[in-house]
């Protein structure tokens, strides 16, 4: 049996001698005669010295394997690079920054022994976040759970272990916008949940600005659920009940206050509100014929500019 780490990994020059150090001795302490593992580290266009480190840690330990991409593609597309050239019975994904510590990996690893395809961390605690960060994650995922069919659960990042055949299924799903912690729950088999409190950053700076977080946010609630495209039809349907108040408002006054002179500012009303409802429906079928367009033209999800000797395999 093989256990794949995948970690994707932008600017972490700092952090990865740590990466290596910390995931060394966890192989060592949780290697066996029947239980191997190899570590798929993804490149994702990172401008610091990363890859360089990457390729020398292959040297030292060719279980650790490197995959280069081309430019920075994002975790997401990073991290499904690494999916598909993971050739573990069981792969994990995680952070290079240690936040999901491995100890928790290892009862990642025995739920799975036990015989679940998908075991996934739950934060109960995030430790040495901003209060901005924690609050708007809560609303979040909070939301997502309210608008989406996924159920997907409260508090999980992309930290999980996933079985070849669930992997197998996922690699499937080939979509462009990519949301994969609510992707992983769409897929079924009964995830289990491990609780964890998720540890600060070690080393380096968060590479989520607040414009990445909006468009991971948009993504994952484009990709799990179409309820948006509903809500442009109820506001629509809203507009059109007020209208109808205004119209019999309109007559009462028109007969029982006679040469009184009205009109202009309910026009006004009517024109903002209803001017205001289209053009936040339009802006809505927008986002998702965007994301249609960007499926149809069919590109490759991420390109592979190099990866360490004798990882291959390239979608
Ligand atoms: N990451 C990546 N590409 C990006 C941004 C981030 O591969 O464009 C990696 C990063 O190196 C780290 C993981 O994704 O391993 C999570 O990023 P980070 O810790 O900055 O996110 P946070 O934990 O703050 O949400
Ligand atoms: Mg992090």
């Amino acid at each position: 049996m093989m256990v794949s780490l995948v970690i994707p990994v932008f600017n972490e020059e700092e952090m990865l001698p740590r990466l290596f150090g910390a995931l060394s001795r966890f192989i060592s302490l949780e290697q066996t005669d029947k239980r191997e593992f190899e570590v798929v580290l993804v490149n994702d266009g990172s401008r610091d010295a990363s890859w360089a480190l990457i390729c020398g840690q292959h040297e030292k330990d060719p279980r650790f394997r490197g995959v280069c991409l081309s430019r920075n593609f994002g975790h997401q597309l990073a991290l499904t690079a690494g999916l598909d050239c993971a050739r573990g019975d069981a792969i994990v994904a995680m952070d290079a920054d240690l936040q999901d510590s491995p100890e928790v990996v290892g009862q990642l690893i025995a739920e799975w022994e036990a015989g679940h395809d998908i075991v996934y961390g739950q934060r109960v605690k995030r430790h040495g976040e901003s209060r901005f960060k924690l609050w708007t994650a809560h609303g979040f995922y909070r939301l997502m759970r309210l608008i989406s069919r996924d159920r997907t659960p409260y508090d999980v990042g992309d930290f999980y272990l996933l079985s070849r055949r669930a992997l197998d299924r996922l690699k499937a799903m080939r979509e462009h916008h990519r949301y994969l912690r609510g992707m992983i729950f769409w897929l079924g088999f009964q995830p289990k949940a491990v609780p964890y409190q998720r540890l600060e950053r070690k080393a380096g700076v968060t590479k989520f600005s607040v414009a990445r977080m909006v468009r991971f946010a948009l993504d994952g609630i484009i990709s799990s659920s179409t309820m948006p495209l509903y809500l442009a039809s109820y506001l629509g349907f809203a507009s059109a009940v007020v209208g109808l108040i205004l119209t019999v408002w309109s007559f009462v006054v028109h007969y029982f206050q006679p040469g009184v002179v009205r009109g202009w500012a309910s026009t006004v009303i009517i024109i903002l509100f209803l001017g205001g409802i289209q053009l936040i429906s339009i802006g809505i079928l927008g986002l998702y014929l965007a994301r249609v367009y960007d499926e149809v033209r069919g590109r490759p999800l991420y390109i592979v500019r190099e990866n360490t000797p004798g990882t291959g395999g390239q979608i």
